[in-house]
């Protein structure tokens, strides 16, 4: 170090630990918490692993065969044999990555293929494939709205959604979860002539509820604006077509870019964005959460495509699926439970919890049952806001959702959170 710029009564240890904090400190507040609760005996519910996966609804945990209920793994497709056969064929054939970006080296046959199959399923003119579908919003939401442009976006908003927002310096404007109104009044105050992108969920995944499309589109195009839908949730069981929520609302004309993801229905990872803009192509070039990272592993994109392509005739799965979410929905509401929705308006079925010691104890004794679920705390969830999170699966046989039924009426009673 140069002496002349250190203060001379000051030993050099000092001024490092003075001018060099470290960054990971703001974080006590959350380890201590964190520490606190491990303290109290449970176990982490962050940690899971599943030594081994036996099907789409069950696997072993802690040595034990335990119910999922917990994965998004909505039409059970991860252990399709179509799929997995399409899946080890792509790995024989192209080897297990691509090692580069889709406009290098890293788009093969199976990625083209992967876009058609989304192209034939949704009905559009284009598909765009990205690594997940965290990037897909990141990238589409980015990548439209910039500098100067607004995007109105609901409150209960996805993560990778205000990710997107936070990336393409566009202004935010938040409106409050799933208020018409409230879009309307704030789309109202906004320059005339700006550009706007509206951002909406078909369903929202913390709660399990659906958006109000129709309105919501009125109101939107009222004041000129492009619509972003994420169909996550939606994909695969909603609409005639498994399209999603806004197939089912009749609002597929309306919606400028369906984002979507592989992570849920299709039963792999990887995410999407279909559209028929003209100018869709472009993005391919511009849109860096697309460009500068690796492409998929051709095995996932070959699962992928063959999982879409099924689903496009999943009409029994699909029933079945809806059957199970309605069952389970009932069953919790009549055992006492607090439930996200009146009624199941989706397969995400949401128990609220008044705090965090209620919620563990809940998940913990659920799966000592043998029933994993997944909770959900803040930032995931609204300040203050508890949750365990189950998500049906088409696989679900009947009676698992007793059972399912039967679980969540012993944890209740033990831990004293439903009346006895
Ligand atoms: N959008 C929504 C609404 C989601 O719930 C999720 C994941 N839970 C994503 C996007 C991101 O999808 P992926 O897991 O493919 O990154």
């Amino acid at each position: 170090t140069d002496a002349g710029i250190l203060p001379e009564d000051k030993p050099i240890d000092a001024l490092v630990s003075a001018s060099a904090p470290d960054l990971l400190s703001k974080f006590d507040g959350l380890i201590a918490e964190r520490q606190a609760l491990l303290d109290t005996g449970v176990r982490d519910p962050f940690a899971i692993v599943m030594e081994k996966v036996l099907s789409p609804t069950e696997a072993i945990i802690n040595g034990k065969p335990t119910i999922l209920l917990g994965t998004y793994n909505y039409m059970g497709m991860t252990f399709d044999p179509d799929v997995v056969a399409a899946g080890k064929k792509a790995l024989d054939d192209f080897g297990a990555g691509t090692t580069g970006s889709r406009v290098l080296n890293g788009t093969y046959h199976p990625h083209k293929d992967c876009e058609d199959a989304l192209k034939e399923f949704y009905g559009t003119d284009h598909a765009i494939v990205f690594s997940t579908g965290y990037q897909a919003n990141l990238g589409m939401i980015s990548t439209i709205a910039g500098k100067g442009d607004y995007i109105i976006l609901d409150a209960d908003s996805h993560a990778s959604i205000y990710d997107g927002c936070w990336l393409g310096n566009a202004e935010i404007v938040r409106f409050r979860h799933n208020s018409v109104e409230d879009l309307d009044k704030r789309l109202g105050r906004l320059p005339k002539g700006a550009g706007k992108l509206v951002v909406l969920e078909g369903v929202y995944s913390m709660f399990g509820d659906i958006a109000p499309l129709p309105e919501m589109v009125a109101v939107a195009k009222k004041h000129g604006a492009m619509i972003l839908c994420d169909e996550a949730h939606g994909m695969g069981f909603f609409g005639e077509h498994g399209r999603g929520v806004y197939e089912q609302m009749g609002v597929e004309q309306d919606i400028d870019f369906v984002v979507g993801t592989f992570s849920k229905s299709v039963g792999t990872v990887g995410g999407f964005c279909v559209s028929n803009h003209p100018k869709f192509e472009v993005l391919r070039l511009v849109c860096r959460p697309y460009v500068f990272t690796a492409s998929l592993p051709p095995s996932v994109v070959a699962t992928a495509a063959t999982s879409i392509r099924k689903l496009m005739h999943a009409g029994e799965k699909r029933e079945h699926l809806w059957k199970n979410s309605r069952k389970l929905h009932q069953g919790l509401r009549d055992l006492g439970f607090k439930l996200g929705t009146e009624e199941a308006q989706s397969a995400i079925i949401a128990v609220i919890l008044p705090d965090q010691e209620q919620a563990v104890g809940m998940w913990q004794s659920l799966l000592e049952l043998g029933l994993y679920v997944n909770m959900a705390r803040p930032p995931a969830t609204p300040a203050g806001t508890y949750l365990l999170r189950c998500s049906l699966c088409a696989e679900h046989r009947d009676e698992q959702v007793d059972q399912i039924i039967g679980m969540f009426a012993a944890a209740g009673h033990s831990v004293g959170c439903i009346p006895a």
